[in-house]
């Protein structure tokens, strides 16, 4: 029994608190649950929700998680036992440092971005692992869909399914369609950030970029989804799977977008609206991409909006017992059932369930180890049998 501390009341906070709260009911993981964000009201609202759906209550409560001392006293009063960060990347050192003060586990779904530049680095938390381990604490980076699922799948493919893996591509599908002209499945402007940034994947050893979305392929999508266009991005589990993979040659990731995504990014491209620097306008400094963000439709209102469904998977050649074989872990998760299960969309929704479960391999002891960890280094069975069990039930086919 664990007390937690959710922060960030966004679209993906809103799953965790009521998947946090679903746990609690059915297996008593959780003790209790907090939910504190900026905006108190948005809190509040995710509360209503989660009584009304669970019949749990939750706490709520407003912080600045960029304020380490404010952050201190909302966790001594508290007292949870773990931090589940799911404000924004930029937040993501100073909620460490507040862990760290105060002696709690910590968990995100998002590698730490500085303001001013759009790097997907885990250095500057990958520095905080002696740290952690002097204090006996965990954290757990990135425990979303991906990073976070896609670092399980693979992990899980080399405990049963491959010897090494040597060719690794994650292909992240979103069929789902809102019938708005443009707008992100989640934050604007973490989205924007990353879709616009150069394409980056690794080949015999070495990173090669390549121009944003430069690269595409077609790929025939299980489940009726059919044939998407693919584009090649840089994604922040490469990262860390290429270190930790056993064997990998090759490491891709890919995302589909349709052409009217693609086309409204463009225009807004070019005339500088996705742009990160401050300009001037009007007497005072504004940065383009937080006006754009602001203008565009808040994520969570696509929930009651969108149809269609979600295919996120690994497909990994490697060997086994000396001969080549290549398989293929995906889930596929549909938009309207996870707006009738916790009032998100599926992209919130596959963000959400692997945060909580999480939190639930550290608070169960099972994933708890002194350090600062990406997904893939911990033993991946309870996770994917989790998955199954919380609403993001997997496939593993092997493919020709
Ligand atoms: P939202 O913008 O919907 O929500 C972010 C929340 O964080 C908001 O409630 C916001 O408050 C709050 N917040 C922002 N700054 C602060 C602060 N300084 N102090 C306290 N609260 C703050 O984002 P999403 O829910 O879409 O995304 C949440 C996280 O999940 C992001 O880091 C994103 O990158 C990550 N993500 C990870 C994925 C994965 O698969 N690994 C996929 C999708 C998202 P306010 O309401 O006041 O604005």
């Amino acid at each position: 029994m664990a007390k937690i501390l959710i922060i960030g009341a966004g679209g993906v906070g809103s799953v965790v608190a009521h998947k946090c709260a679903q746990a609690a009911k059915e297996t008593g993981v959780f003790e209790w649950i907090t939910l504190a964000s900026r905006t108190l009201s948005r809190c509040t609202d995710v509360a209503r929700s989660v009584k009304a759906r669970t019949g749990v209550d939750i706490d709520t409560a407003q912080v600045d998680a960029d304020n380490v001392p404010e952050l201190c006293r909302l966790i001594r009063q508290v007292k949870p036992d773990l931090v589940c960060n799911l404000a924004l990347p930029y937040q993501d050192l100073h909620i460490m440092d507040a862990c760290l003060e105060c002696g709690v586990h910590y968990l995100d779904t998002a590698n730490y971005e500085p303001l001013d530049t759009a790097k997907f680095e885990y250095k500057w938390q990958w520095a905080y692992a002696d740290r952690f381990r002097e204090a006996g604490l965990t954290a757990l980076l990135g425990s979303g869909f991906d990073p976070g699922v896609t670092n399980v799948f693979a992990a899980w493919a080399l405990k049963h399914e491959l010897d090494e893996v040597r060719v690794l591509d994650i292909i992240d599908c979103n069929a789902g369609d809102h019938g708005q002209p443009f707008a992100t499945n989640f934050n604007p402007e973490i989205n924007i950030r990353e879709v616009t940034a150069p394409g980056r994947y690794w080949e015999r050893g070495e990173w090669v970029e390549t121009d944003p979305l430069a690269w595409s392929m077609n790929y025939d999508f299980p489940d009726g989804i059919g044939t998407k266009k693919c584009y090649l991005m840089y994604h922040e589990e490469l990262e860390s799977l290429v270190r930790n993979l056993k064997g990998i040659r090759r490491a891709r990731f890919w995302m589909t977008f349709s052409d009217n995504y693609l086309n409204h990014l463009k225009v807004l491209g070019n005339v500088g609206m996705t742009r990160i620097d401050p300009v001037r306008f009007q007497g005072r400094e504004i940065v383009p991409i937080q006006f754009l963000s602001a203008l565009l439709p808040d994520p969570s209102s696509l929930g009651p909006l969108t149809r269609g469904k979600t295919c996120i998977g690994d497909l990994m050649r490697g060997v086994k017992d000396g001969k080549e074989k290549t398989v293929y872990v995906y889930n596929i998760c549909d938009h309207e059932a996870c707006y009738a299960e916790v009032g998100s969309q599926a992209i919130s929704y596959t963000t959400g369930v692997p945060a909580m479960i999480g939190a639930k391999m550290i608070v169960e002891g099972k994933w708890r180890e002194p350090g600062v960890w990406n997904m893939e280094q911990f033993d991946p069975d309870p996770f994917m049998a989790d998955l199954n069990v919380y609403g993001l039930p997997w496939q593993c086919v092997e493919m020709e």
